[in-house]
């Protein structure tokens, strides 16, 4: 069995953010070589999310006013966490969009179902924050 590691470093301009990474995680397929196996990607940060959806603006911008409604940024002292940070609602939101998705790598292609793409979700930027991708396979 092959393995291989890779990580891609994200910094988005805004607070939150969702980038599609289906690309980078391309990329690293090809890189490894490895024809039959699993993909694992996952956010090495606590307040952003790997997650798998449809890459269709109307629906990114639902998941935010969703997200704000669950858990919103402001005001701060609304939440106990913000006695040392101001990113509660980050920790919050990441824990609803999960910390990482694994596809299934068929004839050395991401094998997703119909229109599914990886997403990175970030709910606290303006910082680098790392993305892990790990492929083990043959
Ligand atoms: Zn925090």
């Amino acid at each position: 069995m092959k393995s291989y590691r890779q990580v891609i470093t994200i910094n988005t301009p805004s607070r939150r953010a969702f980038i599609n990474i289906t690309p980078k995680v391309n990329e690293a397929l090809r890189a490894s070589g490895i024809k039959e196996g699993l993909v694992l990607v996952n956010s090495m940060h606590i307040t952003s999310s790997v997650f798998i959806n449809d890459d269709e603006s109307g629906l990114h911008s639902d998941m935010e006013k969703w997200l704000e409604k669950l858990a919103p940024e402001k005001p701060y002292n609304q939440y106990a966490h913000n006695g040392y940070e101001d990113n509660a609602d980050a920790h919050l939101k990441r824990q609803i969009m999960g910390r990482e998705v694994v596809v299934a790598v068929t004839d050395g292609k991401l094998d997703f179902g119909t229109w599914e793409q990886i997403f990175y979700g970030e709910f606290d930027g303006m910082r680098a924050k790392r993305i892990l991708i790990k492929i083990i396979g043959e």
